[in-house]
């Protein structure tokens, strides 16, 4: 430049420019390499984790989840904010690049934005940086002002992370500052008069700082130039090398966290990464028990956490105040890490994850035990962060050690010993089928050497046990027959399906009910099953193997209903106001939504509305299987909550497709004193409470 120095020349505490930019950049990034690599250090003692496959599929998420930012909108303000902020950053990415080499390089240019090219560029990038400053001031006011609630850290989980949010929301507008007042400062010496002068982006912050600076003298402009260029390099680096002591971390290792997520949600990850289910006895010990046992990946989650609070805010456990809040399962591991793995000092040992808190565990039993497996904080999370697995991981460990609260000892027993947690005699499974009223309108066999059928009907322990869900046992039966369906049951050679058992930790009683189930089924000869209840629908599905095809009554219905076999009588109360609860393990896990309510729509008359919480934001009731026989510490039931949000909407009629949801939304209309204004109803029993038959049953 001809009007004021360049920065390489300028001298400053008897250095030129050229060798204190130097030095600063040298050791900006020799800090930040050190530091990456002490991070790195506890992701190389995690146990494995197999993500290196089906690359073109995770780059395709990379695309979408990282630099589509799909999952931000969810949150209006806060999403739209991040967008900016991100493509912010992206647009500003290359200019930062040619600001650091301009301090040995005055001229240079990055190849391809010479020229018109150029201009363009930095039009783009001036706005990028008033748009990123912008942002950061509503981010600031936000959380001062507003304190959106999921932001809040309740005292049991530590100190508020506010002060660290607004001091790293400050630097970022500083660095914005600092690199509009280098190019505003630049710009107004080379606009002096008789210099040609240079155009920044109409409004933006660099115009106005150069507005601002318009009748400045030219010594003025240079110690301004170069005051700025060493705040954006100080800011610059001292940003890159805090980031990876808290939140802030996610901007170095979302891009990777996103790549390595989880291909495959509904499947449960293995006990050991490579260890198949033959040589399980060979692992010394089951689940996460050390912060070590977690595997690399769910260590690079926890760094990748933006603390945004919005797994917890879906979380059905912590909106009833069950001791369980997913953002600190992440939170408290990374503070864990951060603590043993030092960036000075070296590795220490650590302690048992879950126990008392004067042990340094980090985690209480009862928060482990109190997740649904849900999945609505893992459908939330913009960075695709993994919950279940951990916490499956972690109640393994604890079911190694011995370790399980004692309202589930009895049912796992009885699950050991008559392969149902009710403890009921096997010769009994078929009884709600073999009832001889229920005979006369619908025979339903026993499916044996002798007696085959094309369907399997997979009932399941709850339905087959427990009275009020044998209706459903019943409805769905006469609709399979109805479509003339050629169908049978296991009967006595039916065991759970052992989907909760696993979800519980108990991984070898899930796989001896899944082998015995699994010899059961092909020795039936079946070719497909089907089933009523999501849970043993998503344990065929995703945990059991080699067996048939699997559908889900509602898929059955749904398809029959569309051939024209399924035909509906109207709705005779028209004071009848239904709404459909997403059971997770159908939607969520499954992303069967559509199929439930083009049912419903297709029978006439029915008035249907939409909770608040539904589809893949749906709100669990309280969660299946096990879950039935553990006691939380909860200030309400979630399905409480549920029913409520129902009557919200204005229904007084809550269908669902599972016998799980049926139990925790009935006692929950009683509990909440709307017996009598609400009723709950299987999808099952509607339809064949509607059915057009031609000989009424
Ligand atoms: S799976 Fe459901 S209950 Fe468990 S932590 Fe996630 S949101 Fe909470
Ligand atoms: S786990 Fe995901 S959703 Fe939860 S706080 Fe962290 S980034 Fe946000």
């Amino acid at each position: 430049m001809e009007n004021i120095q360049s920065l390489a020349q300028m001298t400053s505490w008897l250095v030129t420019g050229r060798i204190l930019f130097l030095l600063i950049h040298i050791l900006g990034v020799v800090c930040f390499a050190y530091i990456v690599a002490k991070r790195l250090v506890p992701l190389f003692r995690g146990n494995r984790d197999l993500r290196f496959n089906r690359p073109l599929v995770r780059l395709g998420r990379v695309l979408k989840f990282w630099l589509g930012q799909w999952k931000q909108p969810r949150y209006k303000t806060a999403g739209t904010l991040h967008i900016f902020i991100f493509a912010g950053f992206i647009l500003l990415a290359l200019r930062a690049f040619s600001v650091l080499i301009v301090c040995v390089s005055e001229n240079f240019v990055m190849p391809g934005l010479s020229g018109r090219a150029g201009s363009t560029y930095n039009t783009i990038t001036d706005y990028a940086a008033t748009i990123v400053f912008l942002c950061m001031v509503i981010a600031v006011i936000r959380r001062l002002v507003f304190k959106p609630a999921r932001y809040a850290v309740p005292a049991r989980y530590g100190k508020g992370h506010t002060a660290d949010a607004i001091f790293l929301l400050s630097l970022i507008a500083i660095l914005m500052v600092a690199d509009g007042l280098f190019a505003a400062a630049r710009a107004a010496a080379q606009s002096q008069p008789g210099q040609p002068l240079e155009v920044l982006a109409a409004f933006s912050l660099p115009w106005m700082l150069q507005s601002a600076l318009a009748s400045t003298s030219l010594p003025t402009l240079g110690r301004l130039y170069f005051g700025a260029y060493l705040l954006h390099e100080v800011t610059f680096y001292f940003l890159l090398c805090y980031r990876p002591f808290g939140i802030q971390f996610h901007v170095e290792t979302s891009l990777f966290n996103i790549y390595f997520a989880k291909l495959d949600r509904e499947i449960l990850k293995p006990v050991r990464w490579g260890v198949s289910d033959e040589h399980l006895d060979q692992v010394k010990s089951f689940g996460v028990k050390t912060f070590e046992d977690f595997t690399w990946k769910h260590m690079l989650d926890f760094y990748s956490c933006a603390d945004c609070g919005r797994c917890s805010d879906n979380c059905p456990a912590n909106a009833v105040g069950r001791p369980l809040s997913p953002r600190f399962i992440t939170v408290k591991a990374r503070d864990y890490s951060f603590q043993h793995y030092p960036v000075l000092g070296r590795a220490n040992n650590g302690t048992a994850l879950v126990g008392s808190k004067d042990s340094g565990s980090i985690y209480s039993e009862d928060e482990i035990w109190s997740c649904t497996t849900c999945g609505a904080c893992e459908q939330e999370c913009p960075l695709l962060i993994e919950y279940i697995d951990k916490i499956v991981d972690l109640r393994r460990g604890m079911v190694d050690d011995g370790n399980v609260p004692q309202s589930l000892q009895k049912p796992l027993k009885a699950l050991e010993s008559r392969g149902n947690p009710y403890g009921k005699m096997e010769k009994k499974k078929a009884d709600w089928a073999n009832a001889k009223e229920f005979q006369q309108i619908c025979r339903v066999k026993t499916l044996d050497s002798r007696n085959g059928a094309d369907t399997l009907y997979f009932v399941d322990s709850i339905t087959s046990y427990d009275d009020r869900m044998q209706a459903i046992g019943r409805a769905t039966a006469k609709i399979l027959d109805h479509v003339g369906e050629k169908f049978g049951i296991l009967g006595a050679a039916e065991r759970d399906s052992g989907h909760e058992v696993r979800r519980f930790g108990e991984e070898t009683l899930f796989m001896a009910l899944r082998d015995h189930n699994a010899d059961a089924i092909k020795a039936s000869g079946v070719r497909r099953i089907v089933t009523a209840d999501p849970h043993a629908y998503n344990a065929l599905k995703h945990d059991y193997k080699d067996v048939p095809p699997v559908e889900h009554i509602s898929q059955v219905i749904a398809r029959e209903v569309r051939a024209g076999k399924i035909k509906f009588n109207p709705i005779e109360n028209e004071k009848n106001v239904y709404t459909y609860h997403d059971p997770c393990y159908l939607g969520r896990h499954n992303h069967i939504y559509d199929d439930p309510r083009d049912v419903l729509d297709a029978i006439p008359g029915l008035k249907r509305v939409e909770m608040s919480r539904s589809r893949d934001r749906s709100f669990c009731c309280g969660g299946g299987g096990l879950m039935l026989f553990y006691e939380p510490k909860e200030d309400e039931r979630m399905g409480v909550k549920r029913v409520k949000m129902a009557a919200e909407a204005g229904a007084n009629v809550i269908v669902t497709a599972c016998p799980f949801c049926m139990v925790n939304i009935e006692d929950a209309i009683k509990v909440a004193g709307l017996e009598g204004n609400m009723t709950a109803i299987d999808l099952a029993e509607l339809v064949d409470q509607q059915i057009v038959r031609e000989c009424p049953t």
